[in-house]
């Protein structure tokens, strides 16, 4: 009956039937209405941003936790203009580049 509820919560940007307006993150960290959905997906609260069908976003939806945070970009400049950092499961080259920019190793 409901056995498919966390793929279904993921993709519900995607399968509306009447026209919508997204709500995405603007380079200034702060929402706006959009009638194109985002390419990126993003949690709100630990500041990161990923693929829309991120496995680590997939769990963390599936457990619940995930949909009161969850956030979208129009593309990735966005995202990082917007101080978000790339998501270590999904988007691992991009993570590595920002960890050497902005990680370092100290701290
Ligand atoms: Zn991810």
């Amino acid at each position: 009956m409901m056995r498919s509820e966390s793929r279904n919560v993921q993709n519900a940007q995607f399968c509306t039937e009447r026209p919508t307006v997204y709500t995405l993150i603007g380079r200034d960290g702060k929402p706006y209405e959009s009638a194109t959905p985002g390419t990126l997906g993003g949690h709100r609260k630990d500041r990161i941003y990923g693929t829309l069908d991120c496995p680590g976003a997939a769990r963390a939806i599936a457990r619940g936790g995930y949909v009161t945070q969850r956030v979208f970009f129009a593309d990735e400049d966005t995202a990082v203009a917007a101080g978000y950092r790339p998501c270590a499961v999904c988007l691992r080259d991009e993570y590595d580049e920002w960890k050497r920019l902005h990680g370092k190793g100290e701290r």
